[in-house]
C-alpha cells in the first residue's frame, strides 16, 4: 500500500493525481492534502478521500474548512494551517510518498522534508529544485529517499535511461539529451506583437491544459530554461549536453541520444496522468485514464531549432545553467514576480526577460553553501525585481 501526501492538491497536478488513485483505491490511501487557500476545492477532496491531515496555508481559510469539515460526515480529518504545517504532513511516518506540486519556491520547504524523512517524492515542482542548487538532490542522496520526476520531458528522459538508471547519476553511454519544446501560444506569432499579448493569451497553451504560472512561463519558454536547469540537476548532465528542440504536437515527450546512435523516446498523448502513474506505481505499470495514442492521427512530427530572439529567458537560464552559484535561485525568483507582475498587467510580456536580466546582474551570485544562503539569494532577487518593476510601471 503506497501512502501519500499531495502537496499542493487542489492544482493541476495535484487534481491529475488525486484522478489516477481514485482508479486503485486498493493500492493508494491518502494521508494528507494541502493548499493555499482554495477551501471549496479542498473540502470535495477531503470528503471523497477523507485524508488523517488537510493543510491550508491561509489562516482564514482553514477556519473556513475547519467549521465545515466538523459539520460534515468527514469530521476525522485534522485541519492544520500556516507554511510548517505543510513540512510536517511532507515528514509524516505513515506517509511513504509525497507528490510535490505546490507551484513555485513555497514547495522547498516541504519538499527538503519529505526528501530529509526519506520518502519517495513525486517532483512536479521543479522551481523547488533548480533554486536549490544541489541541496535537494543531496538530501534525497543523504536519506535514502527516492527522487521520480513527474515533469513530463524528464519522466520521458528518466524513461528512455538504461535499465537500473537511477535518479542524480550519471548515465553510462548517454552522450545527449533532446529536451522537447511545443513552443507555446507564441510559436508563430509575428515578433512586433509579443509586447502587446496579454495574460489570456498567455495562458491559453495549445497542447496542455495546466496552472497560469506555469502557463505564463511555457509561453516565454522560462519553462524550458528551468527544465534545462533540472535536468542537468536530475541526469548529472551538463547543460551543452542537453539540447531543446521544438515539437509543436507534444508527442514526443524527450528523448535520449545514446554513444552507439540510438536515441530513446517516449511517446504519448500530452495528458499528465502518464507521468504521475509512472511514478505513482513505479516500477510497475497501472492504467492511468489517458487516452491511447492514436499514431494514425497524429500522422507527422515535427522539429526545429528554438528561436533565440523570440524567446530571450532560453538565453539567460543557458547561460545560468552554465555558471550556476545562486543564479539558479536569482533566475527562479525574479521569474516568479516577473510573470505574476504581468498577469497582474504591470508589465508587459517582454519585459519578463528584462526584469530577470536585470536581477541577475544585480544580485550577489556566490556559490550556495546552505539552505540560508539559497533562501538568502531568494528574498533579494524578490526584492530587486519589486524595484525594478516599481520603475518600469506605465
Ligand atoms: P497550480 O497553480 O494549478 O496549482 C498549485 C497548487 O499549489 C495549488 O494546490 C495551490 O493551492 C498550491 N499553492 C500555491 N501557492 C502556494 C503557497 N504559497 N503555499 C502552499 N501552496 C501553494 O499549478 P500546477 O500547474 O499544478 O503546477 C504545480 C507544479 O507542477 C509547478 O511547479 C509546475 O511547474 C509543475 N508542473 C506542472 C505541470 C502541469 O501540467 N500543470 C506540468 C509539469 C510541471
Ligand atoms: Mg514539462
Amino acid at each position: 500500500m503506497k501512502t501519500l501526501c499531495v502537496l499542493g492538491s487542489t492544482g493541476s497536478i495535484g487534481v491529475s493525481t488525486l484522478d489516477v488513485i481514485a482508479r486503485h483505491p486498493q493500492d493508494y490511501r491518502v494521508v494528507a492534502l494541502t493548499a493555499n487557500k482554495n477551501v471549496d476545492d479542498l473540502y470535495q477532496q477531503c470528503l471523497q478521500h477523507r485524508p488523517e491531515y488537510a493543510v491550508m496555508v491561509d489562516a482564514d481559510a482553514a477556519t473556513d474548512l475547519q467549521s465545515r469539515i466538523l459539520a460534515s460526515s468527514a469530521d476525522q480529518v485534522k485541519v492544520l494551517s500556516g507554511t510548517e504545517a505543510l513540512a510536517e504532513v511532507a515528514s509524516l511516518p505513515q506517509v511513504n510518498t509525497v507528490m510535490a506540486a505546490i507551484v513555485g519556491a513555497a514547495g522547498l520547504l516541504p519538499t527538503l522534508a519529505a526528501a530529509n524523512a526519506g520518502h519517495t517524492v513525486l517532483l512536479a515542482n521543479k522551481e523547488a529544485l533548480v533554486m536549490s542548487g544541489t541541496l535537494l538532490m543531496q538530501a534525497v542522496a543523504d536519506n535514502n529517499a527516492v527522487l521520480l520526476p513527474i515533469d513530463s520531458e524528464h519522466n520521458a528522459i528518466f524513461q528512455s535511461m538504461p535499465a537500473g538508471y537511477k535518479i542524480g547519476q550519471q548515465a553510462h553511454g548517454v552522450r545527449k539529451i533532446l529536451l522537447t519544446a511545443s513552443g507555446g501560444p507564441f510559436r508563430i506569432l509575428p515578433i512586433e506583437q509579443l509586447s502587446s499579448v496579454t495574460p489570456e493569451q498567455a495562458v491559453a497553451h495549445p497542447n496542455w491544459d495546466m496552472g497560469r504560472k506555469i502557463s505564463v512561463d511555457s509561453a516565454t519558454m522560462m519553462n524550458k530554461g528551468l527544465e534545462l536547469i533540472e535536468a542537468s540537476l536530475l541526469f548529472s548532465m551538463p547543460a551543452k549536453a542537453i539540447q531543446i528542440v521544438i515539437h509543436p504536437q507534444s508527442v514526443i515527450h524527450s528523448m535520449v541520444d545514446y554513444d552507439d546512435g540510438s536515441v530513446l523516446a517516449q511517446l504519448g498523448n500530452p495528458d499528465m496522468r502518464t507521468p504521475i502513474a509512472h511514478s505513482l506505481a513505479w516500477p510497475d505499470r497501472i492504467e492511468s485514464g489517458v487516452e491511447p495514442l492514436d499514431i494514425f492521427k497524429v500522422k507527422t512530427l515535427d522539429f526545429e531549432p528554438p528561436d533565440e530572439a523570440r524567446f530571450p529567458c532560453l538565453r539567460l537560464a543557458f547561460d545560468v545553467a552554465e555558471q550556476g552559484g545562486t543564479r539558479p535561485t536569482v533566475l527562479n525568483a525574479s521569474n516568479e514576480i516577473a510573470v505574476e507582475a504581468f498577469l497582474e498587467s504591470r508589465i508587459r510580456f517582454t519585459e519578463i526577460p528584462k526584469v530577470i536580466e536585470q536581477c541577475l546582474a544585480d544580485v550577489a551570485q556566490a556559490t550556495p553553501d546552505s539552505l540560508d544562503s539559497i533562501l538568502n539569494a531568494d528574498a533579494k532577487a524578490r526584492q530587486a525585481a519589486n524595484e525594478f518593476i516599481k520603475h518600469l510601471t506605465h
